[in-house]
């Protein structure tokens, strides 16, 4: 009898699986789908917010694409529980499923912050299509958007934001700005960056409540100074969607506990994307990184590994990109690491600002902060990550880059990097030509 693959979540990791499965099966199989939404990519969603793109263009594959791929479709309904033992999967309208091997792929949900007045009319998160929907009917030119949290996707949507012509402010409990990506210094120049481009922004600001006040929101700050908005955006951070699988024996941490095959506890349960707990490529821990690099590729190891292939994943590298009113910001790997050897700079003419994290010669973590129109900057953001992830012993390159943190290219080009990268691939082939393959994802 052909295989039975369950796939429980359509989006990145789930598609991603589901193409490779068909690229890579010796013999046709049966694949099964459950998501709770049609799958789409929810990180072009702020290209629909700015209606860049239409909301066709935000999924990834349609009835018909499934259809053709023969995969067995249950859209809108979820996965409730898992029996391992039975291999059995129950949705929530109370059908079942029955599979030789699953994977959950699940993702996050937005969390809001708890204060009174979270959930209230003219609240919003925006984390999913329909949120995404629900935020673009009502920002209208001219209104005052707040946006509580100033992390990673807050800063997604905030070109966006600006593009609709309404006015912003930014409110962030921590310290300082994007506090899980950058640095104090990074944080600093990007903050004055914003407000040059008429961003208000707040930090170590507490909200403690949200009021609705004649049509408009007050949003009430523990150390006072009130704002009031016409929309509130909780940006406060994600959680994994794996309260359905309370009672099952998959062992979960942060995640779903991945080897690397990425197998859970469970040897025909995989998990993938942002449910899942799998390995850091520069610590080697295992760890939850909830960005789209690493939905795709655990994706496409599972895959893989479904269709009876043995394909072991070396790793995931913690890639966050934004770009802030055409001001460029990354960092990669373990840019926060306490105990790595560092070099720093920042520039006095204009905003830029670069930080490089050793372990012995090899670049572990950066930070690379530059405007978007500095040539150097936009090819740097590419060489910096390649220095990361190919981990080349740097030599006598180090002491360069450490008198010289700005002058990345001869250290890429001397240390031959290209040529350590280009071979690698996820699957150990090189990917498919169009035709070869369905359609991408
Ligand atoms: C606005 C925005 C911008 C982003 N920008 C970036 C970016 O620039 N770079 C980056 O790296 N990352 C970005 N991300 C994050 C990135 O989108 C996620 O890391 C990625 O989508 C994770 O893929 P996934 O497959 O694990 O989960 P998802 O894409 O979230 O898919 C999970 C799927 O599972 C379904 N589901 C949930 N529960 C159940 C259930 N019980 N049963 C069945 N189905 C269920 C959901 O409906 C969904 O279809 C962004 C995210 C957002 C919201």
């Amino acid at each position: 009898m052909a295989a039975r693959h369950l796939i429980i979540g359509g989006g990145t990791a789930g598609m991603n699986a589901i193409r490779t499965i068909r690229e890579e099966e010796t013999e046709r199989s049966t694949i099964t789908l459950v998501s709770a939404e049609k799958p789409y990519s929810r990180m072009v969603l702020p290209y629909y917010l700015d209606r860049s793109i239409a909301e066709s263009h935000v999924f990834t594959a349609t009835a018909k694409v499934l259809a053709d791929w023969g995969v067995t479709s249950h859209l809108g309904k979820r996965a409730a529980a898992l029996d391992t033992k039975a291999n059995v999967c129950t949705l929530d309208d109370g059908a079942t499923v029955a599979y030789d091997d699953c994977l959950i792929a699940t993702g996050s949900s937005a969390v809001r912050a708890p204060v009174p007045g979270a959930d209230g009319r003219g609240v919003h998160s925006f984390w999913t299509l329909d949120q995404a929907r629900g935020v673009i009917a009502q920002i209208q030119p001219g209104s005052h958007v707040v946006m509580v949290g100033a992390g990673f996707i807050a800063f997604t949507i905030l070109n966006s934001i600006l593009a609709l012509g309404a006015k912003l402010t930014i409110v962030e409990v921590a310290p300082r700005i994007l506090p899980r990506m950058i640095d104090d210094t990074g944080a600093q120049l990007v903050e004055a960056w914003l407000e040059k481009h008429g961003v208000g922004v707040r930090t170590g600001a507490k909200l403690t409540r949200i009021d609705d006040v004649k049509g408009r929101l007050r949003l009430k700050m523990a150390a006072g100074g009130d704002l009031v908005a016409d929309v509130v955006i909780m940006a406060t951070g994600i959680r994994t969607n794996l309260d359905w699988l309370k009672g099952s024996d998959v062992k979960i941490n942060q995640g779903i506990v991945v080897d690397d095959q990425l197998r859970s506890s469970v040897a025909n349960v995989y998990a993938a994307g942002d449910v899942a707990e799998g390995r850091d490529l520069i610590s080697q821990a295992n760890a939850v990184h909830a960005i789209e690099p690493t939905a795709q590729e655990h994706g496409r190891v599972v895959g893989a590994n479904m269709a009876g292939k043995d394909v072991r994943y070396r790793g995931s590298l913690i890639i966050n990109i934004v770009e802030v009113c055409h001001l460029d910001v990354a960092s990669f790997g373990a840019w926060d690491d306490a105990k790595a050897e560092a070099a720093s700079g920042v520039k006095a003419d204009r905003p830029a600002y670069r930080k490089l994290l050793w372990r012995g010669d090899r670049l572990t973590g950066a930070i690379i902060l530059g405007r978007s129109s500095d040539i150097w900057t936009t090819n740097d953001v590419g060489m910096l990550k390649g220095l990361v992830q190919s981990g080349v012993a740097l030599g006598r390159w180090k002491a360069h880059l450490k008198k010289n943190p700005f002058d990345v290219k001869p250290a890429f080009i001397a240390t031959k990097t290209t040529s350590t990268l280009l071979p690698e691939t996820i699957l150990g082939r090189p990917s498919k030509a169009p035709g070869e393959t369905p359609v991408a994802v």
